[in-house]
């Protein structure tokens, strides 16, 4: 097992009627001003919004609002937030819904503290501040409720980029499961598919680190069994409190420990397409291109992939796995190839560039132009 660092200081609140606590727990840190950041109105159908303008309210806590953050979030909207936050001397974001909200939160407490807030992304500037950030979750899938990551497009130059920094951690997460139970099935799936992503980008890393290599085999099969329950029936609580918990821990630190940072490729892969077709989901994206990463890996170095056939699937082969793989994903309802994703042939080429930034692309198994262009020709 190589050797590790592992800190995590979001706090987590799970369970229903946690949101109850929120004003309670910000005037105890001593915020007064607060500038909540949501996406569209499901906020408000679910009652997560009348519940936090309550509890805050109880607290004494004033608080002003950004509506209408998009999936694949822009860097546009992220620096009109900035300027509300600089405007409106808030003193702590609350980040009411999913990774989008999310995301877009974390570039607007540090880009309150850049030149730009596109810096941090290109590490022009260097993450020394951040406003702390509260989050009420509404939808698990990018674990962002409890890790320092971002990710945000940059619509003029067609770049979906990511970045980190220990400042952006959340101070505190409300999951609620129960929020989530309105979900169209089709968003459950893509947040599934997303959280076995962040797993399976650590899993081929190391074959040593058998005690993190153990929960992420539990976490894989914990997430395919209950996203199952929750196609046959949304209203699970069970099922949705589990795939919830799963989502947070397939990407807080837990599920890389000891696993060299991970291999990320088929990230800045799926980050191409959704970046020049921001239509496309980043979960889905990713449904199309793992299953033929694993297989076109896995006649290479067959034996690092034979543990996930057999522990995950059951399987004795990887070939039938990853059959099992997309059939599964092919079960509830998400694309199995680039064509179904909406990519036509003669787009692969600005995809390939769009991808390929540096020489290789992937942490541990470094791919090449040629290889991810055969890549991109078996996801196709
Ligand atoms: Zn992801």
């Amino acid at each position: 097992m190589e050797a590790f660092a592992f800190h995590n200081p979001t706090q987590i609140l799970f369970g229903n009627a946690r949101i109850e606590e929120l004003g309670g727990i910000l005037k105890n840190d001593g915020i007064r001003k607060c500038h909540l950041i949501a996406g569209g109105g499901s906020l408000r159908e679910n009652g997560a919004y009348e519940r936090i303008q309550t509890s805050l309210k109880a607290a004494g806590i004033e608080l002003t609002e950004t509506w209408g953050v998009q999936a694949n979030p822009t860097l546009d909207k992220v620096k009109e937030i900035v300027e509300q936050l600089q405007n409106s001397g808030s003193e702590a974001i609350i980040a009411a819904g999913g990774s989008s909200v999310i995301d877009t939160a974390k570039a607007a407490a540090a880009g309150c503290f850049l030149k730009d807030p596109w810096n941090a992304f290109t590490e022009k500037e260097k993450i020394e501040k951040a406003l702390p950030i509260y989050t009420v979750l509404t939808l698990s899938a990018t674990g962002s409720e409890m890790n320092g990551n971002a990710v945000i497009t940059n619509t003029q130059s067609r770049q979906k980029w990511g970045m980190f920094s220990p400042l952006l951690y959340p101070k505190l997460s409300i999951i609620d499961p129960t929020l989530q139970s309105t979900l169209p099935f089709k968003q459950t799936a893509n947040g599934a598919m997303d959280a076995i992503a962040h797993i399976l980008e650590f899993y081929f890393a190391d074959e040593k680190a058998l005690s993190t290599l153990a929960i992420d085999d539990a976490l894989l099969r914990t997430i395919v069994e209950m996203t199952d329950r929750l196609h046959y029936n949304a209203q699970d609580i069970v099922a949705r409190g589990n795939l919830a918990w799963s989502a947070t821990l397939a990407l807080n630190g837990l599920s890389g420990v000891g696993m060299n940072g991970g291999d990320w490729g088929c990230h800045g892969i799926e980050h191409a397409f959704s970046a020049l077709h921001p239509e496309i989901a980043h979960g889905e994206g990713l449904g199309v291109i793992f299953p033929a990463w694993i297989e076109y890996l896995s006649e290479k170095t067959p034996s690092q992939f034979l543990r996930w056939a057999r522990c995950v699937w059951n399987e004795d082969t990887v070939a039938l796995a990853v059959r099992r793989f997309r059939n599964k994903l092919h079960d509830w309802g998400l694309a199995g190839s680039l064509r179904e994703l909406g990519i036509k042939q003669n787009e692969l080429s600005t995809l390939l560039d769009m991808i390929m930034i540096q020489p290789t692309i992937g942490g541990v198994f470094k791919l090449n132009k040629e290889e991810v262009r055969s890549l991109l020709m078996l996801a196709f």
